[in-house]
């Protein structure tokens, strides 16, 4: 089958935010390209004579112009991390009060105080002079 097969590479900007702890990342993501446009004439030509390997998804020439809006989006996407995160390691976020870990590496808890004890926590806070 005739037609112009395109190969190549983009770079696209990514921004996000890591799964875990929910800071912005900022990063660079490469995809790459292929796909063979048809002539539409080929396409039609083809398709009378067999159909087997022809859809809807055959890429076509427009004009002998290239559309690469939907081939970029594709393999942008493709290559998006499923999870992002900022650092591969990322410790994520403290289940007690939300401290981002990473940036708090000893960051540690008391054991957690039973409700029904709360209040006195209050009064041992309290200045005592
Ligand atoms: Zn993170
Ligand atoms: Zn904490």
């Amino acid at each position: 089958m005739e037609g112009v097969l395109l190969t190549g590479t983009a770079t696209a900007a990514l921004e996000g935010e890591c799964v875990r702890c929910l800071e912005p990342i900022e990063d660079e993501i490469l995809a790459r390209l292929q796909e063979l446009y048809v002539y539409p004439e080929q396409h039609t030509k083809a398709a009378e004579h067999d159909d087997r390997d022809l859809d809807d998804e055959t890429s076509l020439l427009e004009d002998d112009l290239i559309d690469l809006e939907p081939l970029l989006r594709d393999a942008v996407v493709l290559a998006l991390p499923f999870q992002p995160l900022c650092q591969d390691d990322c410790p994520g976020l403290c289940t007690e009060c939300g401290a981002r870990l990473a940036d708090e590496p000893d960051h540690t808890h008391d054991a957690p105080i039973d409700p029904r004890w709360a209040g006195l926590e209050q009064l041992q806070q309290d200045p005592q002079d």
